[in-house]
C-alpha cells in the first residue's frame, strides 16, 4: 500500500492549481486538488476574463461613435449593466464547469473546501485528514484595500463585477493594472470617472512614455485624472461617499473602487504548521523549481509574488508537474513576459523599458513614433497610438517593444517572440510590413530619437 493517500495534494483551483493537478494526472501521479470557492480562480472567476468581457462592452460606446464617420447613423444606443453581468455570468459559470472537467478527465479527484495543512504531508478539508507526497500551495492573492479610515467603504474588483447597479460616479484608487483597466471599463459605460493615483504618472514601473502617454490619453476619453493623489480616509456623507486625500483635495462619487494592490494569500492555511518560510512581502518563498523552505511543499502563482500574471503561473505549475512526475526537468522563466494592461487604449509590453535599460548599464538608442491611426481619419476620434523599440547600441538586440494602442496586446505578443529570440533592430528593419496596419509602424522606425527627457 502506498504510504500516502495521494502523491500531490494541490491546494487551490486557480490557473496554477489545475494545471498542476492535471499535468501530474497525465503524467500518472495520484492527484486531489481542493478548492474553497470556485474552480477557475482569480483569473476565470473574478479577474482577466471577466475584465475583459467588461472591456469589450464598454468598447461599444465609442464604436457607435466612430460608425458615424463611415456612414453609419446609429439609433439611440442604450446599455444594460444587469443585462452585461447575466451574460457575464452565465460564460464565467460554462468556464468553471469546463476547469472541473479538464480535472476529472485527466483523472484528478477533485474536492470542494477549504484545505489547510496540519503537518507537511498531512491536508485537513472539512474535519478529514488525508496525506499526500508532495503538496503544491496555489492559493493565489487577494484585493487588499488602503488601511485608511472608511476603507470598508470602498469595494474591490471583486464586488465590481457583481453590483447590482453601474455607479453614476466612481472614484478609483490606485494607478496600476486594476485601476486603469477599470476606470476604462466605468468610463465606456458612461459613469464619471475620477481615477487617483498617489504618484505622478500611472503604471509605475512601466516605460516612462507609456506611462505619460496612458495619461494623456484617458484624459481625452473624459476620465478624470488626479494625480500625487494619496487618500486619506473615505466618509459616507448622505447618500454619497467622499474621498478625502492627504493634501485636504477631495472627491464626492457613489461608489469608491480600490485598487491598490493584491497580496499572496497565505494566511490561516498552516504554512506555519508545516514550517513553511514566508518572505518578506507575505508570499510563500520559493527557489526556481518552485520549491519552498520544506522539501515537499512546493508554490505557484500570485501566492509567490514573482510574476503576478495567468500565464506565469501556468507555466510554474507545468514545469512543477513535468519536473516531478514527467521526468522532465523544467524551470519557468521568467525573462521577457509581455505583458498588458487592458485600459483604454491598452497598453502591452515586452522587455525592457528605457529607464530599466539605462540603469542596466545599457546604452540605449530610442525608437518612437505617436501617430494617429487610419481608423481615426475618418472617425475623428483625437486618439494617439505610441510605440517604441529599446535597442542596445552596441549589439543592436532590441530590449524592449512598448505599446500604447488599439490590439496593443495583440500586436507585442508576435514582437516578444522576436525579442525572446534575441531579434535585433536590423532584423526589424529588414522585416517587410503589413499594409496598411498599425503593427507596421514596428518594423518601419527607421530614426532613432534624442532620448526621452527623464520623467
Ligand atoms: P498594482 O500593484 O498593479 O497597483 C497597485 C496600485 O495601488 C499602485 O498604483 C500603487 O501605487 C497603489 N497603492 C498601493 N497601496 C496604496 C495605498 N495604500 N494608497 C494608495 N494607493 C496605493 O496592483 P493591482 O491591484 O492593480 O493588480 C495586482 C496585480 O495583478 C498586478 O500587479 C498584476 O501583476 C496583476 N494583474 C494583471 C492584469 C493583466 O495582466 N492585465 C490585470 C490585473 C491585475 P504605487 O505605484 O505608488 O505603489
Amino acid at each position: 500500500m502506498a504510504p500516502f493517500d495521494h502523491d500531490l495534494f494541490v491546494i487551490g483551483g486557480g490557473s496554477g492549481g489545475v494545471r498542476a493537478a492535471r499535468i501530474a494526472a497525465g503524467h500518472g501521479a495520484r492527484v486531489a486538488v481542493a478548492e474553497q470557492s470556485r474552480y477557475g480562480g482569480t483569473c476565470v472567476i473574478r479577474g482577466c476574463i471577466p475584465k475583459k468581457l467588461l472591456v469589450y462592452a464598454a468598447h461599444f460606446h465609442e464604436d457607435f461613435a466612430d460608425a458615424a464617420g463611415y456612414g453609419w447613423t446609429v439609433g439611440e444606443a442604450r446599455f444594460s449593466w444587469p443585462g452585461l453581468i447575466a451574460a457575464k455570468d452565465k460564460e464565467i459559470a460554462r468556464l468553471e464547469g469546463i476547469y472541473r472537467k479538464l480535472l476529472t478527465d485527466a483523472g484528478a479527484k477533485v474536492l470542494d473546501g477549504r484545505a489547510t495543512l496540519a503537518d507537511a504531508h498531512t491536508v485537513v478539508l472539512d474535519g478529514k485528514r488525508v496525506t499526500a507526497e508532495t503538496i503544491l500551495v496555489a492559493t493565489g492573492g487577494r484585493a487588499v484595500k488602503p488601511a485608511i479610515p472608511g476603507a470598508e467603504l470602498a469595494i474591490t474588483s471583486d464586488e465590481a463585477f457583481h453590483l447590482a447597479d453601474l455607479p453614476r460616479r466612481i472614484a478609483v484608487l490606485g494607478g496600476g493594472y486594476i485601476a486603469c483597466e477599470f476606470a476604462g471599463i466605468f468610463n465606456g459605460l458612461g459613469a464619471e470617472v475620477t481615477l487617483a493615483y498617489r504618484g505622478e504618472a500611472l503604471l509605475r514601473g512601466f516605460d516612462g512614455d507609456v506611462r505619460q502617454h496612458l495619461g494623456e490619453e484617458i484624459q481625452r476619453k473624459g476620465i478624470k485624472l488626479v494625480l500625487g493623489a494619496a487618500p486619506a480616509r473615505i466618509e459616507k456623507r448622505g447618500g454619497e461617499l467622499a474621498v478625502i486625500f492627504g493634501d485636504g483635495r477631495e472627491i464626492a462619487a457613489d461608489a469608491v473602487m480600490a485598487a491598490t494592490g493584491r497580496h499572496p494569500n497565505t494566511a490561516g492555511i498552516g504554512l506555519e504548521a508545516a514550517g513553511v518560510k514566508l518572505a518578506k512581502d507575505g508570499a510563500v518563498a520559493v527557489d526556481e523549481w518552485s520549491r519552498s523552505s520544506v522539501a515537499n511543499i512546493y508554490a505557484v502563482g500570485d501566492v509567490t509574488n514573482r510574476v503576478n500574471l495567468t500565464p506565469v503561473a501556468i507555466k510554474e505549475a507545468h514545469a512543477f508537474a513535468d519536473t516531478l512526475y514527467g521526468r522532465r526537468p523544467a524551470k519557468a522563466d521568467h525573462r521577457n513576459v509581455a505583458h498588458a494592461v487592458f485600459s483604454q487604449p491598452s497598453v502591452s509590453c515586452v522587455g525592457l523599458s528605457e529607464e530599466d535599460a539605462r540603469r542596466e548599464g545599457f546604452e540605449v538608442k530610442i525608437f518612437r513614433t505617436r501617430f494617429r491611426a487610419l481608423k481615426h481619419t475618418l472617425s475623428g476620434r483625437q486618439e494617439f497610438t505610441l510605440m517604441k523599440l529599446v535597442v542596445d547600441a552596441a549589439s543592436d538586440r532590441v530590449l524592449g517593444a512598448h505599446m500604447v494602442g488599439a490590439e496593443a496586446a495583440e500586436i507585442i505578443q508576435g514582437l516578444a517572440i522576436a525579442i525572446r529570440c534575441g531579434a535585433r533592430k536590423a532584423d526589424f528593419d529588414a522585416t517587410v510590413g503589413i499594409h496598411p496596419t498599425a503593427a507596421e509602424e514596428f518594423v518601419t522606425m527607421r530614426t532613432a530619437v534624442a532620448p526621452a527627457p527623464a520623467h
